[in-house]
């Protein structure tokens, strides 16, 4: 089965032609979010009848064409309900209709997040499990669960993808969302640089001597053994795990998936919260496994067959 498929993300887009659980051929486009979607779509259209005659793929053999979004989405509609700052533009674009004029096709749109659970769950690390959550360490923290085999998406479309704006600390930091406290807000790529910079002894870490502070300067500051490094890196850890648990209590699930660029790190990662997510859940029956993302920046596309076809 194949089919067209674009996780859009803040900076750049993925377009793939999909065959099943393998991307036949795929490229990567970088986009202005500030600028909006709508000047993208004629790029879109043009990268993936590229990819098309790339493969040798006739579209009529496609099932559809299906976009990633880094934000709330109408799946039932095909409309972006909210974009957090994001490609502001979407919210007024009839997105079914441009696939149909551009490529004849049905279209569906799903939360990144939800999208990238999707693929882990047909093709990546949680084949075969039915109640899964799944966390995205980025930028941002992306949230999904499948409860039963079922993706959770609720009556507004926000069940589940929600995971990264739990609140971890009520006296926190303001998030993007408009709550406080949020793990996103806590310990994610946009709010790491601020929290770094307020840490005491920021300015004689090793951290300091790099233009930018993203979790991979972190990590390899606490590698060296530099202690404001190791105490942030610790905070995060922290935020990530205690994330994890409220998750656990919400959606029970059997396994917690960790996705992102962060997770090159997985071996410190990993240990941390599955130890503290076997301490504190409260889980009678078992414990809950958490285990890496096996897809990495693909898991988002390959969601693409089982969210065209309603197929795990
Ligand atoms: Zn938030």
């Amino acid at each position: 089965m194949k089919a067209l498929s674009i996780d859009l993300g803040g900076t750049h887009a993925t377009l793939a032609v999909i065959d099943d659980t393998t991307p036949l051929a795929s490229e990567s486009i970088p986009t202005d979010r500030g600028k909006g979607l709508q000047p993208l779509l004629p790029v879109f259209a043009e990268s993936l009848r590229r990819l098309l005659s790339k493969t040798g793929i006739a579209l009529r053999d496609c099932v559809g064409v299906a976009l990633g979004f880094a934000g709330l989405v109408n799946t039932r509609t095909g409309r972006v309900l909210s974009t957090n700052e994001k490609y502001d533009d979407a919210l007024s674009i009839d997105l079914p209709a441009w696939s149909q004029a551009s490529f004849g096709l049905p279209f569906r749109i799903e939360n990144d997040a939800r999208m990238a659970l999707l693929g882990e769950c047909y093709a990546g690390a949680a084949r075969g499990i039915s109640d899964v959550v799944m966390i995205t360490l980025g930028t941002g923290i992306g949230g999904a669960a499948m409860i039963e085999g079922k993706l959770l998406r609720g009556k507004h479309m926000q069940a589940g993808c929600l995971g990264g704006h739990i609140p971890v600390l009520f006296t926190g930091r303001r998030c993007t969302c408009g709550n406080i406290g949020c793990a996103e807000a806590e310990a994610s790529g946009w709010s790491l640089p601020l929290i770094a910079r307020e840490w005491p002894g920021f300015a004689q870490s090793v951290l300091a001597q790099n233009t930018e502070v993203g979790f991979k300067e972190l990590f390899a500051g606490a590698e060296r053994g530099d202690t404001v490094a190791l105490a942030i890196r610790e905070r995060c850890l922290q935020v990530w795990a205690a994330d994890a648990v409220g998750l656990v209590h919400m959606y029970d699930p059997e396994i917690i998936v960790i996705g992102g660029g962060v997770m090159a790190s997985a071996s410190v990662i990993l240990p941390y919260v599955q130890d503290y997510v076997s301490k504190y859940a409260w889980t009678p029956w078992g414990k809950v496994k958490v285990c890496a993302a096996q897809l990495g920046n693909q898991a988002g596309l390959l969601g693409a067959i089982p969210l065209l076809t309603d197929k795990i």
